[in-house]
């Protein structure tokens, strides 16, 4: 009898994160103050995050315990199921393995309530009341609004108009959850205000959103600030997903020769890569890519040097992966990939070599994201579908050689919410972007 879904007892959620921090055979670059010039130290961040996020975000133990409360609402959704695809791999008649990892079996339907649900919790220790966050497409902002839920605190999701206005069902689900959400720029943030005044009728961008979450944050004392990708902690906490999918693969009686992800800021492509790399860092031998749009490619054609984090210029500087903080990238449906730098501990391993990365086009990602649903049933969000169709291509490689490969890739989250995407590529309507080199080179 062959095994298609491989799955864990609530017993076998990891009791610990692992940080990647610990076996970093190279030193991280600082995070730098912007106005001093100088390392960012533990003061700089309390008005924003607590005590002991800001500790996790330096922290070089291996591992960090995961605390009872977070296991406990963990087990609403985790561990995740690994899947063998089965008949994906026979629909591309290939000899390769391969194997994902589903993340999305929450009900926001993406991997980013690994880290909320932390976030949420260890605000509500410090006796924070109220969290202040942005959303892009509405993954993040979903997460948030789940998490801080079950915490009982407030939430304030600042939601970039033009998503605001696309994506009434994600708004409808944050509401649902009792967050409040604006759409962003408001007239509740000097930062909104000043883009109102220059254009009433602004769509928004995410720096804008970032730019009024931290300010609503920062001017107020009961309220605390929470990103969803990039900081090393939010890495961390991720790395659920890859431990999980480690003791799966054992009980499959596999390891990984290629482990994939698609890589926004980086956050779901280290969740499951990492726990691989500790392996690879021992002697092992695999491959490990993550997967960009060409519209946005910050490994495949992006500097490696300090930039700030948001549009604004609030944030501190860091060394990083970047099209530069002023480059807004074309509007492809992967919104949770349209992010100008990439987290800096990814952009190190990048630096190094110790991880590849590949650029797509939209059209042929939702190709092969409709290839994956006919083969198995899943339709995937746009952003796990770069990492489906890397995982095509190899399986397809593996084919022209013959090669049994064993392929393991992370299904970030379904696409659920992301239909009109799908609508947009059935008519023939997608575009294809290339990345607008002019728009990068600003030094
Ligand atoms: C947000 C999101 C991403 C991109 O964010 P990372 O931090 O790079 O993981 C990818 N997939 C899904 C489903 C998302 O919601």
């Amino acid at each position: 009898m062959r095994t298609t879904k491989f799955l864990l007892s609530e017993k076998e959620i990891p009791a610990a994160w692992y940080n990647i921090l610990a076996d970093l055979p190279y030193p991280m670059e600082p995070y730098i103050h912007p106005g001093t010039g100088q390392p960012v130290g533990p003061q700089d961040l309390i008005p924003l995050f607590p005590m002991e996020l800001i500790k996790q975000e330096v922290s070089t133990e291996r591992w960090i315990e995961i605390p009872d409360e977070v296991l406990e609402v963990y087990k609403l959704y985790r561990p995740s199921p690994l899947f063998r695809a089965h008949r994906l791999e026979k629909a591309l008649d290939t000899p390769a393995k391969i194997y994902y990892k589903y993340e999305g079996v929450n009900a926001t339907g993406s991997h980013k309530p690994n880290t909320a649900i932390p976030q949420a919790y260890y605000n509500k220790q410090e006796g924070i009341k109220r969290i202040a966050t942005e959303t892009g497409a509405g993954q993040w902002g979903s997460a948030m609004a789940m998490a801080t839920n079950f915490f009982g605190l407030e939430c304030a999701v600042y939601m970039v108009k033009v998503s605001y206005d696309q994506k009434p069902y994600r708004r409808s689900l944050m509401e649902v959850y009792g967050a409040k959400v604006y759409a962003s720029p408001t007239s509740n943030t000097q930062a909104g205000r000043k883009i109102l005044e220059a254009d009433p009728d602004s769509p928004g961008s995410l720096g804008i959103a970032i730019s009024e979450a931290v300010e609503d944050a920062a001017t107020r004392d009961d309220t605390h600030y929470s990103l969803g990708s990039v900081l090393n902690h939010v890495l961390l906490h991720q790395t659920v997903i890859g431990l999980e999918a480690k003791k799966q693969l054992e009980m499959a009686g596999d390891y990984p020769d290629i482990v994939i992800g698609c890589c926004g800021g980086g956050s779901n492509f280290a969740g499951v890569s990492f726990p691989f790399i500790q392996d690879k860092f021992a002697g092992k031998n695999l491959r490990v890519v993550a997967v960009e749009p060409k519209a946005c490619p910050t490994l495949t054609e992006g500097e490696f040097k300090y930039d700030f984090g948001d549009t604004a210029g609030m944030t501190p500087y860091m060394k990083m992966y970047t099209l530069g903080h002023d480059f807004v990238p074309a509007g492809i449906h992967a919104g949770g990939l349209r992010y100008h730098g990439d987290a800096p501990i990814v952009s190190l391993l990048f630096d190094k070599g110790v991880i590849e990365a590949v650029a797509y086009h939209q059209t042929s990602v939702f190709e092969s994201a409709v290839r994956f649903a006919r083969a198995e049933g899943i339709i995937p969000a746009p952003e796990s579908a770069h990492a489906i169709h890397c995982a095509i291509e190899e399986a397809l490689k593996a084919k022209e050689a013959g090669e049994e490969k064993v392929i393991l890739f992370n299904l970030s989250g379904h696409g659920y919410f992301d239909m009109t995407a799908y609508d947009s590529f059935l008519r023939n309507e997608l575009v294809d972007y290339d990345f607008a080199l002019a728009a990068c080179s600003k030094e």
